[in-house]
């Protein structure tokens, strides 16, 4: 009897809800191609490999009690479940233990992404059968009643305190989605469908409250807004407005609740006082939500909202894309030397902005893409070994460890150092890691309509899709970014007519090519019949740019790359892992400092900036060479 005046109840809000709700959707300036569409080739396809044979491939090797911890399975959490042993060494993480028992959800399942994501890009063959056994695992998890998730029946969707209901969630969901956009396997779509609506039940939009869970930290819960992620992706591919609408109830039950992670609230960003002060990554990642409600409705003040938000994160944000993330933002602007970057925050950063500009449009997003990726991020793996930074800053003279040499009251400091896991904090970076360039990649060409096709971020890779029902093929033949040339071979069987928009960067001076071509909000418009087999073929001029900081500090740039002085070294090993994994740290064996000075007469020759510059301990004036910001360890960048 309960239960049937329960199902009424919900029956009778969903249809309260649908008219209340009735919102009008801002229309998106472009359309995500289906994850899988855009294949890397070139270098970035040599690096993925890498990682697949290196730290993405083996994590599961690595760290085996996380990946195989059996918590969306036989070993749901209860209501006495108690704290898990992760191996991390709990220092600074003033925040409670109560998050250590969702944290290996998060751990698997954005692993299980970004690995999902590697081998459908390069079909890699063994990977793909052990994603395929995976899939199947979680299917088995699911409940009659459609729940995927970490919770047994005494606690989930039931909670006044931190948890990881929603997070959990979305972590996994975002993998099983991209999974069925390659597959197409309709017996996992329906269960991803049914999953959804068996949060949008116990959830009902308007008529609960997800995200009210007391008034302590509650960094899970928090995360869980980005359960966005996947209403958007199910909006993506049905249309449906109902995940959309959702998204934006979520958004307001977040923005009146209480939180430990606030910089995204709706009256926080609204009053001019406010600055950015939480969790970095958190503060990243709910940009997404924040765009997608404001796409959700048109509501004035949330467009508005977004536009003071990405202001804000802009000056959090080094000129590499390096924002804030060491961890907490704590009211700071961004600085080369002071402020640390976790490498979760930049792949946080970059898709949000992804998804900004497939709403947006606007050019300057992209370019801020491209530079996260070229830069910052490149610039924290370690170009000689299958590892990266947890934390990691512009300026870095020595990575022992801690910041430059900083002392952090209250916490031993060990994030700044290369490791392929670094569990004694937490296997958060490492992951992430793994899913960065297949996000990168996924938003590289995106649709405008039926018969348009836009490439916004250059790299080397090859799109399959189709314009008008036609089967067309177009493979970016370039060392980009390290040159600025380019060959689009496009195969176009059925001779189909379509128009191709390739993104002009800001940096570009001029652009060679035999093409007639339009240009439009800064996107070169190529606007001919294509034959069967056809090329375009393109390259664009840059110079030596200098570029100032928010604190007057000078970097050198040539096309999408930053340049630094690499500043010698010692390696040293610290952990051992399987036979050939470690842990490294680098001390500096050279101390000197330079200067900028007017006259430093940059000049860019084979792939290296030559300089005048100060030698701040001699005080002489000396000629440098500074290479790209992405191959350096220990570097130099700003002046
Ligand atoms: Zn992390």
């Amino acid at each position: 009897m309960r239960n049937l005046y329960l199902t009424f109840i919900i029956l009778f809000s969903y249809t309260m809800n649908s008219q209340e709700q009735n919102t009008d959707k801002v229309k998106e300036k472009y359309q995500p191609l289906p994850f899988g569409s855009i294949k890397p080739s070139g270098w970035i396809k040599t690096q993925m490999q890498k990682d697949i044979h290196g730290f993405v491939g083996n994590l599961d090797k690595l760290v085996p009690d996380l990946i195989n911890d059996p918590i969306y399975g036989s070993g749901r959490l209860h209501k006495d479940s108690k704290v898990k042993d992760l191996g991390n060494n709990k220092e600074g993480d003033a925040a409670g233990s109560e998050q250590y028992k969702w944290w290996n959800s998060e751990t698997q399942s954005n692993w299980w992404d970004g690995y999902t994501r590697n081998v459908i890009l390069l079909n890699d063959k063994e990977g793909l059968k052990k994603v395929e056994k995976y899939i199947q695992e979680v299917l088995k998890t699911q409940d009659e009643d459609g729940y995927i998730g970490i919770y047994d029946k005494d606690l989930r969707y039931r909670f006044n305190s931190e948890n990881g209901e929603l997070w959990s969630k979305a972590t996994m969901h975002r993998g099983l989605l991209a999974y069925y956009e390659y597959s197409k396997d309709k017996k996992l779509w329906n269960a991803i469908v049914k999953a959804v609506d068996n949060v949008m039940t116990h959830y009902p939009i308007g008529k609960s409250s997800p995200f009210s869970s007391g008034t302590a930290f509650n960094g899970g819960v928090s995360h869980g807004l980005t359960f966005t992620d996947v209403l958007d992706k199910m909006y993506q591919i049905t249309g449906d407005t109902k995940y959309t609408d959702y998204a934006l109830f979520l958004y307001q039950d977040f923005s009146k609740t209480y939180q430990s992670e606030k910089d995204v609230q709706l009256t926080n960003i609204l009053n001019p006082n406010y600055k950015l002060q939480s969790h970095g990554v958190h503060t990243y990642e709910h940009l997404r939500p924040l765009i997608v409600a404001a796409y959700a409705s048109d509501n004035i003040e949330l467009q508005k909202a977004l536009q003071i938000y990405i202001q804000r994160i802009e000056n959090a944000t080094t000129l590499t894309g390096g924002a804030i993330g060491d961890e907490w933002i704590a009211e700071r602007t961004a600085h080369s030397t002071h402020t640390g970057y976790e490498y979760c925050s930049l792949h946080e950063l970059l898709d949000s902005y992804t998804v900004l500009f497939q709403k947006q449009g606007n050019p300057k997003t992209a370019e801020a893409i491209e530079t996260i990726f070229y830069n910052a991020a490149q610039g924290s793996r370690n170009p000689n070994h299958s590892c990266i930074a947890y934390l990691k800053t512009d300026n870095s003279y020595e990575m022992n460890g801690t910041k430059n040499g900083e002392i952090e009251p209250n916490r031993k400091q060990t994030r700044y150092k290369y490791s392929p896991v670094h569990q004694d904090v937490a296997v958060c970076c490492s992951p992430n890691a793994g899913r960065i360039t297949p996000y990168f990649i996924e938003k590289s060409w995106l649709k405008e309509n039926e018969s348009v096709l836009v490439n916004v971020l250059l790299m080397p890779n090859i799109v399959e899709t189709k314009v008008q029902n036609h089967n067309i093929k177009i493979e970016t033949i370039t060392e980009y970014p390290y040159q600025n040339k380019f060959t689009f071979k496009i195969a176009n069987p059925s001779r189909a007519s379509f128009t191709i928009k390739i993104r002009k960067p800001f940096w570009a001076l001029d652009m060679i090519t035999k093409e007639k071509y339009t240009v439009e909000n800064d996107f070169l418009v190529f606007n001919r019949p294509f034959a069967k087999e056809d090329a375009i073929e393109i390259e664009f001029s840059a110079k030596v740019l200098i570029k100032e900081d928010l604190n007057n500090e000078k970097y050198f740039s040539y096309g999408a790359l930053l340049y630094a002085k690499p500043i010698e070294a010692i390696e040293l090993k610290g952990k051992s892992y399987l036979a050939n994994f470690d842990d490294l740290t680098y001390k500096p064996t050279d101390d000197n400092r330079f200067e900028f000075v007017e006259e430093n007469q940059a000049t860019f020759q084979n792939g290296q900036i030559s300089i005048r510059a100060k030698n701040k301990t001699t005080n002489q004036i000396e000629n440098i060479v500074l290479i790209p910001f992405g191959r350096t360890i220990l570097r130099q960048v700003s002046f």
